[in-house]
């Protein structure tokens, strides 16, 4: 059964709630897609039930530190198990060049030596341009250039064993140059900062981010089949499932889908 296991779901710097992280699996391997900002990344793995061994194809969209400091402690972690020789098989990062160059610099700076041997040999880099696929545990995955405002970024299209789609369009508004990988599919990821009625207090227009309506609208205007809304403030986490469905029901006729961490949506 292919499910996406939401293992962080809220903005740059959310406290309740982890930061962007999720994965698309069958259950046993795990694509993870985005590593959220910190050793967070292991916590909410172990509270997940997923183990590192579990994981070996990681997809980084674009270099803020919300989305990419989780990395540096996936690569330390997998590094000291296949140091070890227990993670076995390679760890494919999949990225683009800038980011691959800055990701590795960090590397340089923080983890030994030994496990930087490891890139090249068993930790492999992929880096993306737009429209580049690859078949990643047996699903053709595509990755295309969001078109990003602020820095470059790239979503992800996965076309499930189920006959599926999901697409994940990174934490910036919808664009419509991605037309051809958002348009009707299964799933779309979208962020969604807050409610409209908070745009006043966050602000996501002036950061290239959306409210919940403005997701929503999106969503019936591509004529996808579900949204499931991430990225999100984290001041009334007891309340995003019910509020941010019901003002994004108001614009959108399919489901609508808020996880909050540790959520499993079956596929
Ligand atoms: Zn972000």
């Amino acid at each position: 059964m292919e499910q996406l296991t939401a293992l962080g779901t809220g903005y740059a710097i959310a406290t309740k709630c982890y930061t962007t992280c999720f994965t698309v699996s069958d259950g046993q391997e795990h694509f993870m897609i985005d590593c959220g900002g910190g050793n967070g990344v292991l916590t909410n793995l172990e509270k997940a039930g997923i183990s590192l061994g579990q994981v070996h194809h990681i997809f980084l969209s674009h270099r803020h530190t919300d989305h990419v400091m989780g990395a540096v402690w996936m690569l330390r972690m997998i590094g000291h198990g296949i140091e070890k020789g227990v993670y076995k098989g390679n760890l494919h990062m999949y990225c683009h060049q800038e980011l691959a160059d800055g990701l590795l610099q960090m590397c340089q700076f923080m983890l030994p030596a030994r496990l930087l041997s490891l890139f090249g040999e068993r930790i492999i880099f992929h880096c993306l341009s737009d429209g580049l696929t690859f078949d990643i545990l047996g699903r053709k995955t595509t990755f295309f250039d969001t078109r990003s405002k602020k820095t470059l970024q790239y979503g992800v299209k996965v076309e499930l064993q189920n006959g599926k789609t999901i697409t994940y369009l990174g934490d910036e508004p919808y664009r419509e140059e991605c037309a051809a990988y958002a348009a009707g599919v299964d799933y779309l990821m979208h962020e969604a900062l807050c409610l409209e009625s908070q745009e006043a207090i966050y602000h996501p227009h002036k950061i290239q981010h959306s409210t919940v309506k403005d997701a929503a609208e999106c969503a019936e205007q591509l004529q996808v089949h579900s949204l499931i809304l991430f990225h999100t403030e984290d001041k009334q986490l007891a309340l995003r499932k019910h509020t941010y469905t019901a003002e994004a029901k108001q614009y959108f006729g399919g489901w609508v889908y808020v996880p909050d961490d540790f959520d499993v949506i079956v596929l």
